[in-house]
């Protein structure tokens, strides 16, 4: 069996990554996404094993010791990382796999695995971006200001990616990014 593709889906926090993921995966068969361990506190209505794995400074660290993570990063003062054997067992079942991580953490998978095809989604504008960070209401002042320049950060660092997308309409982003997978799954097989 051939083995499955990894796709990087990186873009500001707030852009949309994860309502345009959870469409595509309920469009596509033979797609998993990745659950990322991360020392940041649940949100409400978030579960453990499912959003994430909620851990501690020092399990996330014992982790980090054993060669746990595929790669992993700070990022708005928290700790987020992408478990490897899941990943490589996704893969090596011929599944896809959609890791949503960050800058930093793409730029270390590109490196780990370069057959990795990497997309980047950004928002129609700064100003957009910081109304919906806003409206999702569950992080507070510091936490949109501290989100908002990583933004700017992150915003700089979107030609590193192989393809770039403007969510502005999440339908039209949604089929834009799943025409994308479909091709470079073709690509492969
Ligand atoms: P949030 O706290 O909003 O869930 O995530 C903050 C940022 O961390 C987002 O850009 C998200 O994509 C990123 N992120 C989530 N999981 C991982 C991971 O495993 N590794 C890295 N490097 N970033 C992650």
């Amino acid at each position: 069996m051939a083995r499955g593709n990894l796709f990087v889906i990186s873009g500001p926090s707030g852009v949309g990554k994860g309502t345009v993921i959870a469409r595509i995966l309920g469009e596509r068969d033979h797609i998993w996404k990745s659950v990322s361990a991360t020392t940041r506190a649940p949100r409400a209505g978030e579960t453990d094993g499912v959003d994430y794995f909620f851990l501690d400074r020092d399990e996330f660290a014992s982790l980090v010791h054993e060669d746990g993570f595929l790669e992993w990063a700070e990022y708005s003062g928290n700790l987020y990382g992408t478990p490897k054997s899941s990943v490589r067992e996704h893969l090596d079942a011929g599944d896809d796999v959609i890791l949503e991580i960050e800058v930093q953490g793409a730029e270390a998978v590109r490196h780990a695995m370069p057959e990795a095809i990497l997309a980047f989604i950004e928002p129609p504008s700064m100003e957009e971006l910081e109304r919906r960070l806003r409206l999702r209401a569950s992080e507070d002042e510091a936490a949109v200001c501290s989100r908002m320049r990583a933004a700017e950060m992150e915003m700089s660092r979107k030609m590193e990616y192989d393809k770039q997308f403007v969510n502005d309409d999440i339908d039209k982003t949604v089929a834009e990014i799943s025409d994308f997978i479909e091709c470079a799954r073709r690509h492969v097989s």
